[in-house]
């Protein structure tokens, strides 16, 4: 009986509980909330605005005025300061106290040297110009993790800097941005990429090592050209190229350990012009791919060696090896801070739910996050996109690339929350501690 006078207060008590766990700052972010806000239509239609604007304007590396102009639009409107120019076209944002610590999220900002194959409303406008990686829809979700951020502010013990990077496909944006200085406070960055081949509603990563290191190098073999007939009067430089790229076939299988994943590729070969006219010279080149600081730099060297021991039986063939390093710097390998992995599962956990959580193997492909993976505690993933219902999607980097714009939601949450939560409750004690935590290179 007693027990029913009680039943009021128990329920009033319980309520007041509610009332204050929502208020305080974690609960929020603790939830699923930044999904839900930035599936609202009006917010989702808001990025998916943002997103087609970019699509239908590509630009390339370092060209990305009209982009940068566009978030600039985007970041006043939302009342959050900015600075720019930063590595030549960069915006960096930022949202929150205005003072330490500091948290970065990333978006690569530029398109690729190609024609546009999909017939749609918003296909791109510039001839030879295309999003065909899914940078727009990274520059529209960072933009829509900022609009969250933004709006819960206060419930923010830091700041989260907003970087809108130049550069991604080759450029070395990223290193421009670290040579910058805008990240020297910065404790952690986390980024991620669209994913084709990942259904819509899962993310994926995994701790360590998880996109290669990569190079490029190009080779001119000169040698005498002459007529094809008369071959002993000329220096042939299509055979000893031959024999350079025989040799360079013998350092994966050959030197390499096996379990030591490598790739090098000749993917140009270029030389001569006619059936019988042995050219003066031929021009090779491709890329390479390690998982480690040490694989990367010994297929290096020995690609120069093999460029300039590589001989023919004319031994006068001149070779002169050309890394390419000035335009396509070479990328490290992306490693993600084993730490940050317990916080990205966290994060994923109350954003996506547990089960659509996904390991993800080591990639061949390279990213420029890498740079960032060098100097600071940092953590890259994948967010997929895939709709079986919609039809195939093709990867990036096709003619034919497509987005599915329901991944714009997930992509922003999941980067206002891997932030947020990170200022709350993830960072260790003593910024310090986290720096050089990725020395398993
Ligand atoms: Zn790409
Ligand atoms: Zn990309």
């Amino acid at each position: 009986m007693g027990l029913f006078r009680w039943v009021p207060l128990l329920l009033l008590l319980h309520q007041l509980c509610l009332q204050i766990s929502s208020s305080s700052s974690g609960s929020v972010w603790m939830s699923s909330y930044p999904l839900e806000r930035a599936k609202e239509p009006e917010f989702f239609e808001w990025m998916v605005g943002i997103r087609r604007r970019i699509h239908e304007n590509p630009e390339l590396g370092y060209e990305e005025f009209e982009t940068a102009k566009l978030v600039m639009r985007e970041l006043e409107d939302l009342g959050i300061r900015y600075e720019y120019p930063v590595a030549v076209t960069g915006v960096v944002g930022y949202v929150g106290t205005g003072k330490p610590p500091f948290v970065a999220l990333r978006a690569d900002m530029d398109a690729l040297a190609m024609q546009e194959s999909v017939e749609w409303e918003y296909k791109s406008k510039v001839p030879g110009k295309m999003h065909a990686c899914g940078h727009d829809t990274h520059v529209a979700m960072l933009l829509g993790a900022a609009k969250i951020l933004k709006e819960r502010q206060e419930e923010l013990p830091g700041t989260v800097v907003l970087l809108f990077q130049p550069a991604e496909e080759g450029g070395g944006g990223a290193k421009k941005v670290i040579e910058a200085g805008v990240l020297e406070k910065v404790e952690a960055i986390f980024g991620f990429h669209i994913a084709s081949e990942i259904p819509i509603g899962v993310v994926a990563s995994r701790p360590g090592a998880i996109m290669a290191g990569s190079g490029f190098f190009e080779a001119v073999i000169s040698g005498k050209g002459g007529h094809a007939a008369i071959p002993q009067h000329t220096i042939d430089p299509i055979l000893s190229a031959s024999n350079v790229i025989v040799s360079l076939q013998h350092l994966v299988s050959r030197e390499a350990d096996p379990l030591d994943s490598q790739v090098v590729t000749v993917a140009k070969f270029q030389g001569g012009g006619a059936f019988n006219v042995i050219p003066d010279s031929v021009t090779i080149g491709g890329t390479f791919r390690a998982f480690s600081k040490e694989s990367l730099l010994q297929l290096k060297q020995r690609i120069e060696e093999a460029c300039d021991q590589g001989t023919s039986s004319r031994a006068e063939v001149q070779r002169h090896g050309d890394f390419l390093e000035k335009d396509r710097p070479l990328f490290p390998v992306t490693v993600n801070n084993k730490d940050l992995h317990e916080h990205f599962l966290n994060v994923a956990g109350d954003i996506v739910g547990l089960r659509n959580i996904r390991d993800q193997q080591p990639l061949m492909g390279a990213e420029d996050f890498a740079f960032f993976t060098e100097v600071l505690p940092a953590y890259y993933y994948f967010v997929g996109m895939k709709n079986e219902t919609r039809g195939p999607m093709p990867p990036a980097h096709s003619p034919y690339f497509k987005v599915n714009e329901e991944a714009l939601s997930y992509g922003a949450a999941m980067h206002a929350s891997m932030a947020a939560r990170y200022l709350i409750e993830a960072r260790p004690s003593g910024s310090a501690a986290a720096r050089g935590g990725h020395d398993e290179l």
